[in-house]
This record gives C-alpha cells, sequence and structure tokens, in this order.
C-alpha cells in the first residue's frame, strides 16, 4: 500500500476532525501518502483533491466540522458517475478509499466498490448513532452531551415558569440521541421512533401522563424530548395541541444543527482516533468492503451492506428504566 484516499460524507459529525488527523498520522507511521478528496463524493467527481500530511492535522482534534469538507452528491448515485470517480481514483493511483460517513455513505461506498478495484473502508461518522456493528458513532456522544446541555437549561426556566417544554431533538430514524439525553437530563418523557412505532403516544395520553405526574409530584414543570420526524408539525405543532388541552404555557425548543457541532467530547475524539488507526490497519490488512466499528472493549469489522441492512436497537433496559421512573399513573393504581 503506497497512497490512500480519504473523504468525509453526508452529514458531519464532531470527531470527523480527529478521525481524519488519525488516518493521516497512522499512514505517515507506514510511509503511506495520503490525499483528501474534498466534500466528500462531490470530491472524486471533480477531482478536487489535496495532499495531507501530518502539518495539515496538526491541533484539529478538538474542533467539530471536517478540514475536508463534508456534501451530499446526488448524482454519485448514477453508475456512470461511480465509474468517473474509480478513474480519478486510478490516476492518482490509489490503493485504498476511506470513507467516513453515515450509512448513505457508506450506500456510496459499496456502490463505488462495484466500479473501482481498490480498497473501501467506512469509518461511522454520524451523529444518529444509527448504525449496525459499532456500539456507537463518531459524534453521537458529542451530540447527546449538547442536548443534554440543553434540556439542563430548559429544566431552569420551566421549573420557574411552570412550564411544559418540548425539546426536539435529531437522530434521523433512530431514537438513540433522544433516549440518552432524556436518561441523562431527566426528562419526564420522550417520543422515539422505536417506540412510536410500537405503541404510539397520542395527545389525550401524553395529556394524561402531565396531569398525572403533576399532581403526584406537585411540581408543573415538565420537559419531554420528541425525535424529529415523529410528530406531523413537530414540537411547535405538539406544543399548541398540548397548551389547548392543559391551560398551561405549553413551549416548543428545536436545538436542531447545535447538535451537529460544539468540543467534541473526549469520548468521541477517542474512538474518533481508535477508529481512523483502525482503518488504515485493515487496508494493510488487505481487507475491504467492511465498517471499521467497536465492539465491548474491543474493535470489530461488519460488511457495509450490513450496517444499513441490519438494525441496532435501544437498549430496552434504558427504556424501562426512563420509563418506570416516571410512571405516576400506575404507581397510583397499585396503591402507593
Ligand atoms: P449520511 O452518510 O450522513 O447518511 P447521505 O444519506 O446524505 O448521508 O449520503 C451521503 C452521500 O452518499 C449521498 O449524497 C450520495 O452521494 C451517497 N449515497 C447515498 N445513498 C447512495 C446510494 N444508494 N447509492 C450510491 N450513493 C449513495
Amino acid at each position: 500500500i503506497q497512497r490512500i484516499a480519504v473523504i468525509t460524507s453526508g452529514g458531519d459529525a464532531p470527531g470527523m476532525n480527529a478521525c481524519i488527523r488519525a488516518v493521516v498520522l497512522t499512514a505517515q507511521h507506514y510511509g503511506i501518502e495520503v490525499l483528501a478528496f474534498r466534500h466528500g463524493y462531490e470530491g472524486l467527481l471533480n477531482n478536487d483533491w489535496q495532499r495531507l500530511d501530518e502539518t495539515n492535522v496538526l491541533h484539529i482534534l478538538q474542533y467539530s466540522g471536517t478540514i475536508i469538507k463534508s456534501a451530499r452528491s446526488e448524482r454519485f448515485k448514477q453508475a456512470e458517475a461511480a465509474q468517473e470517480a474509480a478513474r480519478n481514483l486510478d490516476a492518482h493511483q490509489i490503493d485504498a478509499l476511506v470513507v467516513i460517513g453515515g450509512d448513505g455513505s457508506f450506500r456510496g461506498a459499496d456502490h463505488l466498490s462495484h466500479h473501482w478495484d481498490g480498497q473501501v473502508i467506512g469509518v461511522p461518522g454520524t451523529i444518529d448513532n444509527d448504525l449496525f456493528g459499532s456500539d456507537d458513532t463518531i459524534g453521537y456522544s458529542t451530540a447527546v452531551e449538547t442536548a443534554m446541555d440543553a434540556l439542563d437549561k430548559i429544566r431552569d426556566t420551566a421549573e420557574a415558569m411552570d412550564r411544559v417544554f418540548i425539546v426536539e431533538v435529531m437522530g434521523r430514524h433512530a431514537g438513540f440521541i433522544g433516549l440518552s439525553s432524556a436518561m441523562a437530563s431527566g426528562a419526564e418523557r420522550m417520543i422515539l421512533p422505536e417506540l412510536q412505532r410500537e405503541k404510539p403516544l397520542t395527545v389525550a395520553s401524553i395529556v394524561k401522563h402531565i396531569e398525572a405526574v403533576q399532581r403526584v409530584r406537585g411540581d408543573s414543570s415538565y420537559v419531554m424530548v420528541l425525535s424529529e420526524h415523529q410528530w406531523p408539525g413537530g414540537a411547535v405543532r405538539l406544543a399548541e395541541q398540548l397548551e389547548d388541552r392543559l391551560h398551561l404555557p405549553c413551549r416548543p425548543c428545536l436545538l436542531g444543527h447545535t447538535q451537529r457541532g460544539g468540543r467534541p467530547t473526549a469520548h468521541d475524539r477517542i474512538l474518533a482516533t481508535r477508529l481512523g488507526v483502525h482503518a488504515v490497519q485493515l487496508i494493510r490488512q488487505g481487507v475491504s468492503g467492511v465498517m471499521a466499528g467497536t465492539s465491548g472493549q474491543g474493535l470489530a469489522e461488519t460488511p457495509l451492506a450490513e450496517t444499513w441492512q441490519k438494525r441496532k436497537g435501544l437498549s430496552q433496559e434504558w427504556v424501562d428504566i426512563q420509563q418506570s421512573l416516571f410512571n405516576p399513573v400506575k404507581k397510583s393504581k397499585n396503591g402507593s
């Protein structure tokens, strides 16, 4: 292996820079050259490249974003586009490509591998943590920390003013950010995709829960975490619907893209570093077509297609804890 390339693709995630740094420093250690294509697959198509050596990656691990830019590329999905990308990679004599991104980016990597002979390794970089084959993904820990921080602040004002707040968090079609941030901040209720699929909450059931919690506690603050795409009209609409029924001030708060930025947590920096090193080691071993991930205390590799075909579930233990801690209705039924 003499030369490898790296891209960051799709939604950005805190810790991507730390991963780029680890790829470059590890490659350099083995005398392997690194090229970056800028703006994800768009850069591969436009031949927009730069060389990366250790001077380019000095002191970047503490910053979110990505020094080589990320983007989405609709046209890359065409077979001719993958062939064009393959030609560009071959022209630079690239032996392997590291794709740091989410499931869409891995579909892209898989697509490319049908048209290119080089090795392809995925590294999970997404705040959503929704990839099968890795305990967690780069950026997830930081996003949870950001959401928790916001939820703590919301609690301050909710408590002072006796208000109900609906805080909408990211996560795409998974409830990992929602569950973790709700648990870490003591939110009274969560609307998560996994739970909605099983037993959808209704305005009536939410109102009932809010009233029961407030009756039992004698405290009117109530904070609810809503995963994006889980309520028609989102947090704004739900707050209106609840206010109509409760005659209490109900306020929406949308955290949006704040969850994609900020100082990466120690966990994300360490994870990104481990996975960047792992990706280069896999390339040196001749491996291709897998995602470099973690499992328990160790490292793991998962075929790219499995990362999106198989579903990683929420921890049932966490869900049970969160639901039992805020179940005053059941408690009163049991006579306590
Ligand atoms: P993420 O990696 O964050 O999930 P996207 O879903 O936006 O982000 O995907 C990033 C890019 O990966 C897309 O813009 C596209 O270029 C490529 N891609 C996504 N899905 C496919 C697919 N089915 N075939 C080929 N390329 C894809």
